[in-house]
Parts: structure tokens; C-alpha cells; sequence
């Protein structure tokens, strides 16, 4: 039995006063839901106060990023052992990153096994281009992306991984369900062969790409999908209690 989880990834967006308000605007109905992982992960800069705000409830927190190093002449960036202290979570890999700041899938390597050093619950994202998609290469990029991410890493105590086309992030283009469960079932067949049918049977897959409450029933009443991992949609306090909420109540049956 999988339990459902739903993380907002806030990207560069609110201020620490703005992060402070959606928090709260949200946080009493995410609380009150079960049955569902619920995580938040808003900009550094805010990890302290959303922190801060959700102590004691049931939701959790999550960072966007993280360098490998646990510290050092790394000017700008924060290591594990920084956010050791203030989350649980750490979403690594994502597109933005390999796309606009060059991360390859050895650079996530290393920071996913920063990350399980450190003992932070990586979210390691993994998805392909549309000239991919279009040129039938989507199961070729994902194998190796799992791969690449997973190389050297024994049987890992927490691991979710997201699978986000790259052509339906932010763009509301979502995939279909169908179409992301058949990618999550390859994800899962790729880590069976990495660490076991139970290990794989366990694994936590998220689907991410233009996530709504209009669209979230279609992807979480699919049987390889276990969550999602939400952009735009989880700057809209409602739009993102809506996705949580009927995510725990189409996983509960
Ligand atoms: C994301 O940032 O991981 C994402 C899926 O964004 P969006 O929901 O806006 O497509």
C-alpha cells in the first residue's frame, strides 16, 4: 500500500511575506486531510517561516534544490547538511535545473546521494523533451535519466520519483493519464531491476506537468500514479487543497 503524496513546488515565486500568507491560507485544510503526504516547497529564503507556520501539523516541507557539497567555497548555493535542520524533502533534478543551469543526470548522482547522507527524502525528477517524445525516445530518456540518477546508490531508505514530461510543464499541456501511467509503470520496471519487485512495488511515483484540480482525478485514478508533483497550480491556496483533498479520496477507494 502506497500513500498518495502531493508536493507544490513553488519555483521562484512569493516573497517571504507572500509564502507566509499562501501558507496560511492553506495550512488548516491541508491539515485536516489524511491519508495523503502533503508537501510544501517554497524558495529557500522561506523554508524557515513556512517551517515555522506548519510545525506541529501534518504537512511537510520540501527545498527545490541543493548543492552536493556539505559545504565549501560554493558561493550562492546550500548544501545538505543546511537543509538537514529545516525539511524533509528536497526535489532534485528537475527540468528547470537540468535545462537552465545544466544539471546532467551524474550532477543529480551526486546530490542524490548528498541528499540520503544527509537523511533528506529526495524527489528526483525525470522526464523528456517534446523532440523526444515526438522522435519515440521517451523510453530511452527515462531509463536513462533513472539510471543515471540512481548509479551507485544502494536500495535508498526514501526515494519518490516524479516522472515530468518536460513538454507539459507549465505550458497546460498535461499528459493523459493513461499515457503518464504507462511512462510510471517503465519507471517502476527500471528501478525493479535496480533494486528488487519489492522495492519497486514500494517506490512512491509522482506525475508533474501542468497539474489542476480540473485534471488531478484523471492522473491519481491511475494504478502506476501515486501523486503529484504540482507548479503553477500550487500557488492557488483552493486549486491546491482541491488536489490534495481529491487525491486522498480517490486513493482511499
Ligand atoms: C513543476 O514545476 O514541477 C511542474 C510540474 O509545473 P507545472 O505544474 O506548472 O506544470
Amino acid at each position: 500500500m502506497r500513500i498518495p503524496i502531493i508536493a507544490g513546488n513553488w519555483k521562484m515565486n512569493t516573497t517571504v511575506s507572500e509564502a507566509a500568507d499562501l501558507v496560511r491560507a492553506m495550512q488548516a485544510q491541508l491539515a485536516a486531510l489524511t491519508g495523503v503526504e502533503r508537501v510544501l516547497c517554497p524558495p529557500f529564503v522561506s523554508l524557515t517561516t513556512v517551517g515555522q507556520i506548519i510545525r506541529g501539523s501534518a504537512v511537510k516541507l520540501g527545498a527545490q534544490n541543493m548543492h552536493y557539497e556539505e559545504k565549501g567555497a560554493y558561493t550562492g548555493e546550500v548544501s545538505p547538511l543546511m537543509l538537514g535542520g529545516l525539511c524533509e524533502y528536497v526535489i532534485l533534478g528537475h527540468s528547470e535545473r537540468r535545462q537552465y543551469f545544466g544539471e546532467t543526470d551524474e550532477l543529480v548522482n551526486r546530490k542524490v546521494k548528498a541528499a540520503l547522507k544527509a537523511g533528506l527524502k529526495p524527489i528526483v525528477c525525470v522526464g523528456e523533451r517534446l523532440d523526444e517524445n515526438e522522435a519515440g525516445k521517451t523510453e530511452e530518456v527515462i531509463v536513462r535519466e533513472v539510471r543515471g540518477g540512481l548509479s551507485g546508490v544502494e536500495a535508498p531508505t526514501s526515494l519518490v520519483i516524479a516522472y515530468e514530461p518536460i513538454w507539459a510543464i507549465g505550458t497546460g499541456k498535461a499528459a493523459t493519464g493513461p499515457q503518464a501511467n504507462a511512462t510510471i509503470s517503465l519507471i517502476r520496471r527500471t528501478v525493479a531491476q535496480l533494486y528488487g519487485d519489492g522495492f519497486a512495488e514500494g517506490l512512491r511515483v509522482q506525475y508533474g506537468g501542468s497539474v489542476t484540480a480540473a485534471n488531478i482525478a484523471e492522473f491519481i485514478s491511475q494504478p502506476h500514479i501515486d501523486g503529484a508533483l504540482v507548479g503553477g497550480a500550487s500557488l492557488k491556496a483552493a486549486e491546491f487543497v482541491s488536489i490534495v483533498e481529491q487525491t486522498a479520496r480517490i486513493k482511499k477507494g
